[in-house]
């Protein structure tokens, strides 16, 4: 089942990018495993993936240890400051990071590990009082002041849209976001550019190619439904 839905999911980017000029290349396909077990990471790896998401921080280095050396991993959920020591430097990126103080750990931890962490600012970008991420306004300061640190490489940004029947809904909200980067790459007198946006879910992954996304988080549609949900 795993292997006939990355196949559908496969045509399905493809034939986004086809439909708005986009080469294949440019979109990253990440596979959010949260809750699933090995053996069905190890189906989707066996299909060609090597880009795997988790929201748990426990879960993601359990199956780090228990998966193939190869894969990048991503933690793609709410990052509390107490834990990032488990990750900071292991990970290839953290998408949701959206106060100083978070940043801050991170910069500590991954200089202890010798290492630069790349992360991705989280925009709450509906303005939604159940979801976290800085409010848009609040972008520019965390930005800058997250640019400071040493270990620490802000890579783009990460938008979850919100949760609709029709994604055609989000697509203001991707388009938002894309602004945002291009703002943040013309208006900052940062020699970084910012070039990752993480947007898009089994929702509405095709709207967020369509609008720019260079990385999809992509979960029920690889896994099938989750028998209980983190958020
Ligand atoms: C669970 C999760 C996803 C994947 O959601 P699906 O709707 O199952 O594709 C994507 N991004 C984040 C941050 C998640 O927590």
């Amino acid at each position: 089942m795993i292997t006939e839905n990355l196949k559908k999911v496969e045509e399905n980017i493809k034939e986004a990018c086809a439909r708005c000029g986009r080469d294949r290349s440019e979109v990253t396909l990440i596979a959010v495993s949260k809750t699933k077990p090995v053996s069905d990471l190890m189906e989707a790896y066996n299909a060609g993936i090597r880009v795997f998401g988790e929201n748990k921080v426990q879960e993601l280095c359990e199956k780090m240890e228990q998966m193939p050396k190869d894969i990048h991993w991503h933690m793609i959920g709410h990052l509390q400051k107490n834990k990032v020591k488990y990750i900071a430097g292991k990970v290839d990126l953290i998408h949701g990071v959206d106060n100083q103080a978070l940043a801050e750990e991170i910069n500590k931890r991954a200089e202890k590990a010798g290492r630069v962490q790349d992360i991705l600012i989280e925009v709450n970008i509906a303005h939604e009082d159940t979801k976290f991420g800085v409010p848009i306004e609040e972008l520019d300061d965390l930005y800058v002041n997250i640019s400071e640190y040493p270990y620490v490489n802000v890579r783009g940004l990460m938008c979850i849209a919100p949760n609709v029947d029709d994604p055609e809904k989000n697509r203001e909200y991707f388009v938002k976001l894309r602004k945002k980067c291009v703002d943040i790459n013309n208006n900052l007198s940062n020699n970084s550019r910012v070039d990752v946006m993480s947007m898009g879910m089994t929702g509405d992954y095709l709207v967020a190619i369509e609008e720019g996304a260079t990385m999809v988080r992509v979960g029920t549609g690889i896994f099938g439904k989750r028998d209980y949900e983190i958020t």
